[in-house]
Parts: C-alpha cells; sequence; structure tokens
C-alpha cells in the first residue's frame, strides 16, 4: 500500500485508517514540534499530488478486507488540505462504506472558501491552534510568509459558521512556550470565538526539530485543562488518572493535589471510585464530608466542575 496505513489504534479516534496525500513534506507551516522534521521549502498551492483514483482503490480494498476501522482519517505528511480534491475522495469514500471520516489539518488553508468547501461533508475536522497570539503563532508554527495568525483564526471561525460537523481543534502544548497563564487565558480567548466543539490538547511526545521542545509537567497541564475548558470541553488522552494512595490521609491527599491545580469534580469521583471498589453511597458520603470540610469550594468552568482550595 503506498497511500493507506494502518488501521492505528489512536487514543482520540479508536482504530484509525490513515490515508497520506501527500509527498513528505510538503506543509505551509514549519512548526517548532514537527515530528516529520524542519520544512525545508514551503508548499502552499494545491494540487492533485497523486491520482485520487489509486488513492481510493487503496482504501476500498482495505475496507473491503474486514479489518476493524473506527475512523478513516486524511492525514498527510505535511499540511493534508493542500490536496485538492479530498470533497470527491470523501464523497467516494462514503457511498461504499458507513465508516465516519476525519481530516487532520493545521487548517491554515481555511481561509479560502475552496477548502471549507471540500471538508463540509468529513464528519470531523482536526485543525490546530497553537497560539492567541500573532507573536506566539509566529514563534511556534514559523508559517510561510502571507500565513498570518489573523488569516489563520477567521478561516476557523469561517469554517465554524458553515461546517455542521464535529471540529475538534487540536492544541499542542509546549513547555516554556505557550503553556504559561497569559498564554493560555489568550488561547482559550480566540477559542472561545471559533467555538469547537472539542478542544483536543496534545503533548510533543514525538522527537522535534528543535532541542527545546518538551512536555510540561503534570500541573502546568492541568491548568491548561482549567483555563481552555472555559472556550469548550478538552480533552487529554495523555491525562493519567488521579491517585489518591488510602483512605487515611484523603482530606490532605486531595487537598494537597487541588492547592496545586483545580480538580476535576468527575475524576475525583473515578479516584474515589477506585478507592472504595465502586461503592456509590461511599463514594457521595466521601465527597460530602470532603465539601463539609470547608476546604474546597466547587467552581464551574465550562461544562466541567471543578474543585479549589478556599484562599484563607
Ligand atoms: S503543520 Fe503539521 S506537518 Fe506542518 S510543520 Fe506543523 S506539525 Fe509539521
Amino acid at each position: 500500500m503506498t497511500y493507506v496505513f494502518g488501521p492505528v489504534s489512536s487514543k482520540r479516534l479508536g482504530q484509525s485508517l490513515g490515508v497520506d496525500l501527500l509527498p513528505s513534506k510538503s506543509c505551509t507551516w514549519n512548526c517548532i514540534y514537527c515530528q516529520l522534521g524542519r520544512t525545508t521549502a514551503f508548499v502552499t498551492e494545491r494540487r492533485e499530488f497523486f491520482p485520487k483514483e489509486e488513492i481510493l482503490s487503496e482504501i476500498l480494498e482495505t475496507v473491503a478486507s474486514g479489518k476493524p476501522i473506527d475512523w478513516i482519517t486524511f492525514v498527510g505528511s505535511g499540511e493534508t488540505t493542500l490536496y485538492k480534491g479530498l470533497d470527491w475522495l470523501i464523497a467516494e469514500v462514503k457511498k461504499i462504506s458507513k465508516i465516519p471520516v476525519a481530516v487532520i489539518t493545521n487548517g491554515s488553508l481555511l481561509s479560502d472558501p475552496e477548502v471549507r468547501r471540500e471538508l463540509l461533508e468529513a464528519d470531523a475536522v482536526l485543525p490546530s491552534l497553537n497560539a492567541g497570539s500573532p507573536e506566539l503563532f509566529e514563534r511556534i508554527d514559523r508559517p510561510a510568509p502571507g500565513f498570518t495568525f489573523e488569516k489563520h483564526v477567521e478561516g476557523l471561525r469561517l469554517f465554524r459558521q458553515e461546517y455542521r460537523g464535529k471540529l475538534w481543534v487540536e492544541v499542542m502544548l509546549i513547555r516554556g512556550v505557550n503553556d504559561s497563564e497569559e498564554a493560555l487565558k489568550e488561547m482559550a480567548a480566540v477559542l472561545a470565538e471559533i467555538r469547537p466543539d472539542m478542544i483536543h490538547l496534545v503533548m510533543p511526545t514525538r522527537p522535534a526539530p528543535e532541542s527545546f521542545v518538551g512536555i510540561p509537567d503534570e500541573e502546568l497541564i492541568q491548568r491548561a485543562v482549567f483555563v481552555l475548558s472555559s472556550s469548550a470541553p478538552v480533552l487529554h488522552p495523555a491525562k493519567g488518572e488521579m491517585n489518591l494512595g488510602s483512605v487515611g490521609n484523603l482530606l490532605d491527599t486531595v487537598a494537597g493535589i487541588a492547592s496545586r491545580h483545580p480538580v476535576q469534580e468527575r475524576e475525583l469521583e473515578a479516584a474515589l471510585g477506585k478507592l472504595f471498589d465502586g461503592d456509590a453511597a461511599k463514594i457521595r458520603e466521601t465527597m460530602g464530608e470532603l465539601l463539609a470540610s470547608g476546604r474546597f469550594e466547587k467552581v464551574r468552568q465550562g461544562s466541567e466542575l471543578y474543585w479549589i482550595v478556599k484562599s484563607a
């Protein structure tokens, strides 16, 4: 197979059949975290890089093989929407299969009405937004000339107005680059304008071309989840489960965690569930006791309830 790979197991898309539409590396950006390495020459003109009939025939063959597939995911060795004719491929796949179709994109071409139109029949589109200011956008995504932050945000905003499928905006969180309170708040404000169905918080877990790129520590990640969830529900696939240790020092343990970052109420419930073998009455009673201690207050952020430590 030349274009199709997998299905690969993906935390966000289950068994995802990848379809690579581009020669490596064809991109409008040169991100500091790109797992494909640096962009040596920008590609900004859309075209049918490979014959679409050949790509379709590989997809059909793999689907017909009966492998379990949850999503057919168009994703390129670069920027997916540089491929001209995505609408034809999506429509043809949908004629022969009920498997939902996702498109992973950096979103840089969404200001082009033709690109937005080609994506309308996808079931989910996952564009990137890694910054809430032009300066940070330039520093992280290092776009080709003319691909400005304003144009990027405008493209995302227009697409949201026209698109009825799932818009899941992907935010790459990079240690010391876009994980400060100020950067997160700026991003949350832009995301609130875009109104995605969900924010997928992802980390640079793969080798990056710039050595300073790294994963923020867990407290900053939790902080990012909290700040960004003011705009839309946040999915953080790499999130570790909360561990409360033993029943003995429960109040201090929860207060210790909540003093460092807000604790999602449903995470706390899940952690207590593990401690009490899913005994719902015991979980309810313990949560009541913790609240009655007077050390916590609950705050709503978007659709989530969080516990924070009351200020003295
Ligand atoms: S948009 Fe994607 S492919 Fe392009 S440079 Fe950034 S990470 Fe790499």
